[in-house]
């Protein structure tokens, strides 16, 4: 429906103006329809209850069908506002003019000679995969000159000339660079960086002004937060610099079409992809196959997006967006966390599509503590505009031998569940709207008939995210959010981009670290000790080894026997109840407080005066988290794998060949020894190794041969 309103927007943030009284055809419709609805509304309303049960329910139900009618209508007002802002905002950014055009830079490497050309590789490979530093390079770089240098010097000694360089050598002499910073710009390796400043405070971004290269950024945020007010925290440190105290480094869109996808000679590939599919039958291989993908529509909202013009490439990228802590996991205590975000274009086949040289890094959000929910969207607002022009417009690539228009869209977000839900702009998993797809709260959790659960409408989103980031005030905003649990997401100003069919939890956190993990532990009870070492109550704890662990349980038991309850809370709770536990003094598998499982242990040693008390064997590996081993292999409560089983396992993990692409998990699997576990492992021992032992076991006959457990297959089979 084409609207005409009373004034036009300037900024994707103007609320809706009037609608014209006198605009088009559309707009008289408009007035009339809702005339209509209004009149009769008011005329039910108006009406005295008729004292019929029957009637009186049909009018309220007509008056609420009223009520969602003229909701039908204000929506259809906003989208058309919503049509007028892309609109005005599309003239601004000249989509009139056609395609963008965006010229490849040819890399200056091939004009190098070939033995310089190999110096520098040899630098930059140094430096980029064995970590070798500025400082070592400058000595391996200064050595290849002084070689260079004694080559050239003997060959002209020994062809009868001077030992003196020509003009020519020392002139070649001169282009060994000495720094590693001048050898990555010569080989065109940096990627073009444009440096954002970050607001300290709230998080806005603010592009650098090339027409003001003495001042680039605003001296002081600029960001007005609803009622908030503006945030005016200084941008730059006042101390002369022009560089901007928090930056937020980010890779044009543009630049990685451009200087990767195009020169690596891959785009040829990701325009043939479309003509691929696995098939009729319906059988999925690949994100590639998806349904969602295939029957997407292009910008002209009819044609699908696989059908590709002469001589342009249609791509579809995946978002991944996470944070991760720069100094390692293992710096106990600090805690520091910068973001990624990254695309990866799907076009490309499943063996080139993950390779670090083929993910494109937009941005590195800066720390040190990750950006608050909403927050995050000065991060990605950037990628958005330059993903509207690419898919309004399109970007064409030229240069003497080929030309591609490229139009692009952003499909999956594919992140672990907290950092999904920040960025598609959803509430908690944990909030009282768990849900992205459909409407349960969480009281509903329970309900698990399909077929029930209320399904979210990417127009019902929209709306709510809408209406919270045009509230004026932060009361306003809370209240929304508790109704709908929804916030603003830049993802959002994507035509195409539905949150409640494109936001996907990614499969090794969902599968490997969640549900894998999940069911070793707790379905199956194998004690896998693999929380962090530094997280929980473990923080700062020196290990005991095994002599100090059995001291530790010899005072305890001392202090039990001599009633002196006090002195037990210097001892780790660990202890006590590996004792509480070993002595029937606590229920095995309950996880009481330190001071419960001391009143418990006194409890029991008064009522039990002539009891010896039974001390828990020692860990063999020091531990700052003493627990009871229950047999050999540390099998808690549940016992669906047994001991066989686990030593079955560990022999097949350490006998089993895998190809380098899969991580062998440790051969102690199942012992606290082994510390965290990576998804790989997981997916390893779940995949691989726990298949091939319950196959020994289901088939023993496979399996023994002489005595013993180990098997000989071979020799059974021949
Ligand atoms: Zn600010
Ligand atoms: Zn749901």
């Amino acid at each position: 429906m084409t609207l005409r309103f009373t004034a036009t927007p300037t900024t994707a943030r103007d609320p809706p103006a009037e609608l014209a009284p006198d605009g088009s055809d559309h707009n008289a419709l408009y007035f009339s329809v809702k005339g209509f609805i209004e009149e009769h509304r008011r005329q039910l309303a108006e009406m005295e209850p008729l004292g019929d049960h029957d009637l009186d329910q049909r009018r309220r139900a007509l008056i609420r069908k009223a009520d969602d009618h003229l909701a039908l209508l204000e929506r259809r007002k906003a989208e058309a506002w919503d049509d007028e802002v892309i609109r005005a905002l599309l003239s601004k950014l000249t989509m009139d003019k056609g395609p963008l055009v965006v010229k490849a830079v040819e890399s200056r490497a091939k004009k190098l000679q070939p033995w310089l050309l190999a110096a520098l590789i040899m630098a930059s490979v140094l430096h980029a995969l064995a970590a070798v530093s500025r400082a070592d390079l400058q000595f391996v770089l200064k050595t290849l000159e002084v070689v260079v240098y004694g080559a050239f010097a003997y060959c002209n000694a020994s062809s009868g000339s001077a030992s003196s360089l020509t003009a020519a050598q020392s002139l070649l002499l001169g282009e060994i660079p000495s720094d590693i910073r001048t050898v990555l710009s010569r080989l065109d390796l940096e990627p073009p960086i444009l440096e954002y400043a970050s607001c300290p405070k709230c998080h806005a971004t603010y592009r650098p002004d090339s027409k003001r290269p003495k001042s680039p950024y605003p001296e002081r945020c600029r960001n007005v937060i609803t009622d908030k007010g503006r945030c005016k925290e200084p941008l730059v440190p006042d101390d002369g610099t022009t560089h901007p105290s928090r930056t937020y480094p980010y890779h044009s869109l543009n630049a990685w079409l451009a200087n990767v996808l195009w020169r690596s000679g891959l785009l040829e590939l990701c325009r043939n992809a479309w003509k691929e599919t696995s098939g009729q039958i319906p059988c999925y291989k690949d994100i590639w196959d998806a349904p969602a993908l295939r029957a997407f529509l292009g910008p002209d909202g009819k044609t699908p997006f696989s059908v590709q013009p002469d001589g342009s490439v249609h791509l579809v990228f995946s978002l991944f967006i996470d944070w991760f802590n720069p100094f390692g996991n293992k710096k106990a205590g600090k805690s520091h966390s910068i973001g990624g975000v990254y695309l990866v274009c799907l076009n490309l086949p499943p063996h080139l599509r993950y390779r670090p040289e083929n993910i494109y890094l937009a941005g590195v959000i800066p720390g040190p503590t990750e950006p608050d929910v909403d927050q995050l969207n000065h991060y990605i607002r950037p990628l958005v505009d330059e993903l509207l022009t690419i898919w309004h417009r399109g970007v064409y690539l030229s240069d003497a031998t080929s030309a591609w228009l490229i139009r692009a869209a952003l499909i999956p977000l594919v992140c672990d569940l907290p950092a999904l839900r920040k960025t598609a702009g959803f509430a908690s998993y944990s909030a009282h709207n768990f849900c992205s797809f459909c409407l349960l709260k969480k009281d509903q959790i329970d309900n698990l008939d399909r077929s029930t659960w209320p399904r979210r409408s990417r127009a019902d989103h929209y709306e709510c995210a809408r209406k919270w980031r045009d509230a004026k005030t932060e009361a306003e905003r809370e209240r929304l959010f508790n109704e709908h649990g929804i916030r603003w997401s830049e993802l959002l100003r994507l035509p195409y981009w539905d949150p409640t069919r494109f936001a996907l939890v990614d499969a090794m956190h969902n599968l490997f670290l969640g549900e894998l993990r999940h069911h070793c532990r707790d379905v199956w009870g194998i004690k896998v000790k693999d929380a962090p070492p530094n997280q929980g109550k473990s923080r700062g704890m020196t290990p005991h080894t095994p002599v100090e662990q059995q001291r530790w349980l010899e005072t305890a038991a001392s202090y039990i026997s001599k009633t002196l309850p006090r002195k037990l809370d210097a001892v780790r709770k660990g202890y006590l109840l590996a004792i509480a536990e070993l002595n029937g003094a606590i229920p095995a598998s309950s996880q009481p407080t330190k001071q419960k499982c001391i009143h418990a242990l006194m409890d029991w040693y008064r009522k039990n005066q002539s009891a010896t008390i039974k001390l828990p064997p020692i860990l063999p590996e020091p531990t700052v988290n003493f627990h009871l081993i229950k047999g050999e292999f540390d099998v808690t409560k549940y016992q669906i794998l047994d001991q066989d089983t686990i030593s079955e396992l560990r022999h097949d993990i350490a006998k089993t060949f895998l190809p380098s692409w899969l991580e062998r998990p440790p051969r102690n699997f199942g012992s606290p020894s082994h510390g965290k576990l990576k998804a790989d492992h997981w997916r390893t021992v779940c995949t691989v190794s726990m298949v091939i032992t319950c196959y020994d076991r289901a088939y023993p006959e496979f399996r023994s041969c002489g005595e013993g457990k180990r098997r000989c297959r071979s020799t059974d089979r021949g």
